[in-house]
């Protein structure tokens, strides 16, 4: 393989940068080179000079032009793949932007993916998720450059410290666009706006599933996460049946999150469901059934009827922020 360097792919929504995308560069520090991040969008003069204050960079590649603006892969890729006569590692979340570019990039360049990586051994060593995260295998691949998406949950993010110390910014390389594609076009936008914290971002997670039952007594799970000041989140039977938003799905199919504290309600724990929270520091089960798969992995298993349990719980955190 020529001189290793990486390019690691920064996501944002243009005001900042998503946290999570930072994990990226503490899983390319495992292999040492020289890291640049690539930043895409449009207007993103105030991105880049965020990006060029963080720790332990080399420079910021600034991608500025209006077919950026939704992270289109096909829009995205060719410069990518351009880019990448001078890179052995192209580095992307496991985001629905990641993993809708990487696949592209790979493929236009014909070579094989590396995808769900959760530890970095070597240039060429990696372990990775497969079936739903239930399996965990090393592998070794035989490819000179390595288009790679990782679980962000699975690397500590960068301490907003260690971005704040650097005084000095490194260097901002602005990049030509790529010849419009017209592959793919942009509609729509509809994003549900909350007070409460966004789910992959949330220190404390309240899950509902099936047991809830119906949306009115879905409301139980709001009234808790209100008084956490939590984040809910739900399972995909909850979503299938209509209780909540599919923005809130936690699992293989869902949002993959690893918050400090994770309370399932009425979730049986089902592999698909654990794939997007088993990380989760603290795990709390509230079942009625002792033997739900949750309470396997639960720190703190609590057997009974949710509808006894969740009303007494946030009447007491009630009473004691009171
Ligand atoms: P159930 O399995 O029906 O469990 C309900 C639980 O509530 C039970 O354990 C029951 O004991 C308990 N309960 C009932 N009433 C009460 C009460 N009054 N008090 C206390 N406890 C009570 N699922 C996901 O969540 N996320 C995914 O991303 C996802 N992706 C999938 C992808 C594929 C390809 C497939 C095939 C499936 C996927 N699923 C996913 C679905 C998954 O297999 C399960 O069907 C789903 O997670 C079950 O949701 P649940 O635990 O809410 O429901």
């Amino acid at each position: 393989m020529s001189a290793i360097r990486h390019l690691i792919l920064i996501e944002h929504d243009h005001k900042k940068i998503f946290p999570a995308t930072l994990a990226l560069i503490v899983a390319a520090q495992k292999i040492t080179a020289s890291i640049d991040l690539l930043l895409m969008g449009r207007n993103i003069q105030d991105i880049a000079q965020q990006a060029a204050k963080i720790a332990g960079i080399d420079s910021v590649i600034s991608c500025d032009a209006p077919q950026y603006e939704y992270f289109l892969a096909e829009e995205c890729a060719p410069v990518i793949v351009a880019m990448m006569a001078d890179y052995s590692h192209f580095w992307c979340a496991g985001t629905s932007a990641g993993k809708n570019i990487a696949p592209r990039v790979a493929g236009l360049l014909g070579i094989g993916q590396v995808s769900n990586v959760v530890a970095v051994h070597g240039e060429r060593s990696y372990t990775r998720a497969i079936y739903a995260g239930s399996v965990l295998v090393q592998i070794e691949t035989p490819e000179q450059k390595q288009i790679l998406t990782i679980v962000t949950t699975a690397f500590p993010v960068l301490a907003s410290a260690a971005q704040s110390a650097i005084e000095t910014s490194v260097k901002i390389i602005a990049k030509p666009p790529a010849a419009l594609q017209n592959l793919s076009r942009f509609l729509h936008n509809k994003t549900t706006t909350s007070d409460r914290p966004e789910l992959t971002a949330a220190r404390i997670v309240v899950s509902g599933g099936r047991g809830l039952g119906s949306t009115e007594n879905f409301a139980l799970i709001e009234s808790l996460a209100q008084v956490l000041g939590a984040a809910v989140g739900a399972s995909r039977a909850a979503v299938d049946a209509g209780f909540v938003a599919n923005d809130c799905q936690v699992g293989q199919t869902g949002k993959i999150i690893a918050p400090e504290l994770y309370i399932a309600i009425g979730i049986s724990g089902a592999i698909q469901h654990l794939a997007g929270m088993k990380d989760s520091k603290t795990i709390v089960a509230i079942n009625k059934d002792p033997d739900a798969p949750i309470m396997q992995i639960a720190d703190y298993a609590i057997v009974g009827d949710l509808f006894e349990i969740v009303p007494q719980l946030i009447s007491l955190l009630k009473n004691k922020s009171a």
